[in-house]
């Protein structure tokens, strides 16, 4: 979680940030001191992809920290301005090479604590090869009955495909 004592200056005027509660029953805010703009540290939104290939789906073993080394599915940051839904296809097709589709909304998964909110989508591959991308090292396919559940990277990942089995199995 950001540490709210990392923040230090206004990012409208540069006047020195202070903490203050400015409405009883909520967290204390960070206040300018010399224009009074508070600024709210709101949730970092990142957009995921179950991608299906077939009857697998793409699962990638991180080449970066946080967790390097470990597996999650194809998502990232949603710029600003962009749709949730086209981050999620975008970061797809950086981080592996694939044009998808979305299928359907899987879940939201925040935690207490933490700063992302992770939406995942259901989604399917509409063309090109599985590929690793910059922040990859390796792209594998994998059949939902073979994912490596103490070998993800975060607790939305676990979560995220805990809850796509479920719905598989019914669907
Ligand atoms: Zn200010």
């Amino acid at each position: 979680m950001t540490d709210p004592d990392s923040f230090r200056f206004c990012p409208c005027c540069g006047g020195r940030l202070e903490t203050r509660n400015l409405k009883p029953g909520e967290p204390d805010r960070l206040v300018c001191s010399a224009c009074t703009t508070p600024l709210y540290l709101d949730p970092k939104l990142v957009a995921c992809a179950v991608v299906e290939v077939g009857d697998a789906i793409v699962l990638l073993r991180r080449g970066i920290e946080p967790r390097k080394g470990l597996w999650v599915m194809p998502g990232g940051f949603v710029d600003r301005g962009e749709t949730v839904e086209a981050a999620a296809l975008r970061e797809t097709m950086e981080e592996c090479g694939l044009r998808t589709r979305i299928k359907n909304l899987l879940g939201v998964y925040s935690y207490p604590g933490e700063t992302v909110a992770v939406v995942v989508y259901r989604t399917e591959r509409v063309s090109g090869d599985l590929v690793a991308g910059d922040e990859t090292v390796e792209s594998r396919l994998v059949h939902p009955g073979d994912i490596p559940w103490e070998e993800l990277a975060f607790t939305s990942t676990r979560d995220a495909l805990a809850d796509y089995c479920r719905r598989r199995e019914i669907s």
